[in-house]
């Protein structure tokens, strides 16, 4: 088995952040119906050597792996050099894109740990309802290219009341490609009150289909997340808010801010992306990555319905069925 870059900032009582998730760009070459991105800010976006910079002092402090995303992140000028940089400082770096770029992007990609992909359907039909016509030949294009190349997949799949039923759909397409599938129910903040209720409406059937889901992992099925994760997905008390301000049974401990930090195009972080919109980030920019992280707001929240924070922290707070799952992912991934 091949273990993640470790450093002691992984262990819970050791004050440093082990995580960071960086949206290098606003800007996206696609309009998906639901998504809360700004596309259109074309300004503000860090040059190659301030990101080196914050970088370097990030790893400086325990930080070992950083996800990058966007908007869409192959859209930055510098993505190649800052994906080499990264790996060459010491980190982990995982890239989240809508893979319509990726086959011009395949010699700085093969250096990366995980290449995760959005799908929202497995057919032209349901994936190109909310990503535009012909994203879908265009992203097969892409995964089939990143898949030639021996780059480790994931899709990420949104569920809406609209795609409820194709996730089945998605893992049988994963498989081809020897992908693992991270399903998600779509979150109420991305349309402001009216999110919270249609969330709130679609709540019996996204309840239904996240115990299916977890039924499916229990049986091996080829999904990121852990069983836990679903099931407390599943079980949140109030589908009208996406986050509590106590602590709801069964989460583990909010490590937001701790050991995991989200950071904006501009340099400017935050304990998580739910907080983005809420609360203004300190800025490494201007501060430098300790003072920042000293001037960082406190989140408001302990618990949360967001998979891939409830999934973090499971696995901060050591939780054995987290663990494992991690593992399984990594052998899964290829890293074995
Ligand atoms: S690809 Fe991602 S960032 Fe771009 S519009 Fe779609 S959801 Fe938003
Ligand atoms: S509870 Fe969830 S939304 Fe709130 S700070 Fe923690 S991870 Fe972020």
């Amino acid at each position: 088995m091949k273990f993640p870059k470790i450093s002691p900032s992984v262990l819970p009582f050791v004050n440093k952040p082990y995580i960071l998730f960086f949206a290098i760009t606003e800007r996206c070459n696609l309009r998906c119906e639901y998504c809360f991105g700004k596309y259109y800010s074309e300004t503000g976006e860090l040059s190659f050597k301030q990101i080196k910079k914050i970088f370097t002092e990030f790893y400086g402090l325990g930080v070992r792996r950083i996800a990058i995303s966007g908007g869409e992140p192959l859209l930055h000028k510098d993505i190649d050099r800052v994906i080499k940089m990264a790996v060459e400082l010491g980190f982990e770096v995982g890239i989240n894109s809508n893979g319509i770029l990726v086959p011009f992007h395949i010699k700085a990609l093969r250096l990366v740990s995980n290449l995760s992909i959005s799908l929202d359907g497995a057919s032209e039909k349901i994936h190109d309802k909310y990503r535009g016509k012909g994203a879908f030949k265009k992203v097969l294009v892409g995964i089939e290219a990143a898949h030639k190349a021996g780059i480790p997949l994931h899709f990420c799949c949104t569920l809406t009341d609209s795609n409820l039923k194709e996730w089945p759909n998605i893992l049988k397409l994963a498989k081809k490609y020897n992908a693992l599938v991270l399903i998600s129910p779509l979150y109420p903040r991305i349309r402001g009150e009216g999110g919270l209720m249609v969330a709130k409406a679609w709540e019996n059937k996204m309840k239904k289909t996240l115990k299916d889901i977890s039924k499916a992992k229990e049986k091996g099925a080829n999904i990121f997340y852990s069983k836990e994760t679903y099931e407390l997905m599943a079980d949140w008390p109030d589908y009208t808010n996406d986050i509590s301000v106590s602590k709801i049974p069964g989460h583990a401990k909010c490590f937001a801010g701790k050991k995991y930090i989200s950071m904006d195009s501009k340099g400017e972080i935050l304990p998580c992306l739910r907080l983005d919109g809420t609360f203004k980030g300190a800025s490494c920019v201007k501060l430098g990555v300790k003072d920042a992280l000293k001037n960082m707001p406190s989140p408001p929240c302990k618990s949360c319905r967001w998979a891939c924070f409830i999934e973090y922290n499971l696995l901060f707070n050591f939780r054995a069925q987290s663990v494992l799952n991690f593992l399984s992912n990594r052998i899964k991934d290829g890293k074995a």
